[in-house]
């Protein structure tokens, strides 16, 4: 028994170096995924900014023509002014003028606004695009070293996964099987040390006649409580 004990705990320490592996190698991918995400967000705004740009040009226009269409009856009303008759008429078509003039130059003062917000929402693009650049060229970057370290990681893995095929095949193939569901059920962590007549593994006491067995290392002993396999360690013993 203290043979598979010494497998079963060499085994646990082989598999949390190749779960802190996998943990490393999957935010190493998380870590790019956020930064991906991240781009995306700015190149959605440049798509936003630009259909605002695009609307507000299509308004500039419409106005501008608006513009032109009033100037011209201006222009119009100016020549007839020249042939009235009764000075009603006359009257009328100064008002109608003058009215002219004035939505004309609220159409004036609405495009030098569109015009301000073009430059200002153009200025914002530039940012945004200079931002997209720096984090695309970062991002490649840090996806060659991220690619490097999991590359590394994954040949560190390839080589404990051979350890681990040795060592596992040391272990009885019944005892394997009730560490590996033991292992999956409580967090990766299957055999633990009981130092002062207490579980490691829950922390809770074990009762006298167990500990008694336990010291003896003849059979294998599962912790009451949290059911994990338990072995003796002296106090001194502790790593
Ligand atoms: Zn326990």
């Amino acid at each position: 028994m203290k043979a598979n004990i010494s497998h079963l705990r060499e085994l646990q320490a082989i598999d949390q170096k190749i779960s802190t592996l996998d943990k490393e190698i999957a935010a190493s991918s998380a870590e790019i995924g956020n930064r991906r995400a991240s781009l995306d967000g700015h190149k959605d705004t440049i798509v936003q900014l630009t259909e605002k740009i695009a609307a507000s040009e299509q308004r500039r226009r419409e106005l501008e023509a608006e513009l032109e269409d009033e100037q011209s009856r201006i222009t119009d009303r100016q020549t007839k002014l020249m042939n009235v008759q009764t000075n009603r008429e006359y009257q009328s078509i100064l008002k109608e003028t003058e009215d002219g003039k004035k939505a004309n130059k609220l159409r004036e003062e609405a495009v030098v606004q569109l015009m301000e917000q073009i430059e200002a929402l153009t200025a914002k693009i530039e940012e945004e695009t200079k931002i997209c650049e720096e984090d695309e060229k970062m991002l490649a970057d840090d996806i060659a070293a991220v690619e490097k370290k999991t590359s590394q990681f994954t040949a560190e893995r390839n080589k404990i996964m051979k350890t681990r095929e040795s060592k596992a095949n040391a272990v009885a193939a019944s005892l394997l099987k009730k560490y590996t569901s033991i292992r999956d059920k409580r967090n990766g962590l299957a055999i633990v040390p009981v130092t002062g007549g207490v579980c490691r593994g829950c922390f809770m006491n074990i009762p006298p006649q167990l500990y008694n067995d336990l010291m003896k290392e003849d059979k294998l002993i599962s912790c009451p409580t949290c059911h994990r396999i338990m072995f003796h360690q002296t106090e001194t013993e502790e790593e």
